[in-house]
């Protein structure tokens, strides 16, 4: 896939991209972060918790806006972040609530706080937002057809759960790589 050298927005996902939603998931089941394989990760962020969808959404319901507020960044957040402003004068985050409104308050709480802006929508379906020159950054593989198919280019961000994804040092790479050459953000592959 080549993403085309027209990058008018640029769309970046907030929960496993931004936000460390995944490790304070796993402590809602008293699980220890630390103990977990790189195979049990691919599973938690594919919701194979085991447990049934609705009871995980109580979990994270009943600690509140607080569950999203207080999320960790993730190592490369800032950098990312940082990138992304970079390469491109619109940058939005997009991403999709829980199903219950604190999961709204929390996020845009999380976002003005650790990225400094209120550019943001928090809704579904992604692809609403999909044209050409709209790249999204999301880990979740799954949503490429849908964004592509209405015109738009996808990055995927490598997660356990999204292994054929590129890895955060190179999407940042080809992040700045855009910056600097007004080039493709495509990242090549290392
Ligand atoms: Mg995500």
């Amino acid at each position: 896939m080549s993403l085309s050298r027209a990058l008018r927005r640029l769309f970046i996902d907030l929960d496993g991209v931004l936000a460390d939603f995944h490790t304070p998931l796993v402590g809602l089941y008293g699980l220890e972060p630390n103990a977990l394989t790189e195979a049990d990760w691919a599973q938690v962020g594919e919701w194979g918790l085991s447990v049934p969808k609705d009871d995980l959404w109580q979990r994270v319901q009943a600690v509140g806006a607080e569950f999203w507020a207080e999320l960790p960044e993730l190592p490369w957040t800032q950098e990312l972040w940082a990138a992304c402003r970079a390469a491109c004068s619109e940058v939005i985050v997009l991403t999709t609530p829980g199903p219950f409104p604190e999961s709204l308050a929390g996020k845009y709480a999380w976002v003005v706080e650790h990225l400094e802006t209120s550019k943001m929508l928090i809704g579904s379906p992604k692809e609403a937002c999909s044209k050409p020159g709209h790249v999204l950054i999301d880990d979740r593989e799954g949503y490429r057809k849908r964004w592509e198919a209405e015109g738009g280019e996808m990055l995927t961000l490598q997660r356990p759960w999204s292994p054929q994804g590129d890895s955060p040092a190179d999407v940042i790479a080809a992040l700045r790589g855009f910056a600097a050459r007004g080039a493709s953000p495509k990242p090549a592959k290392t």
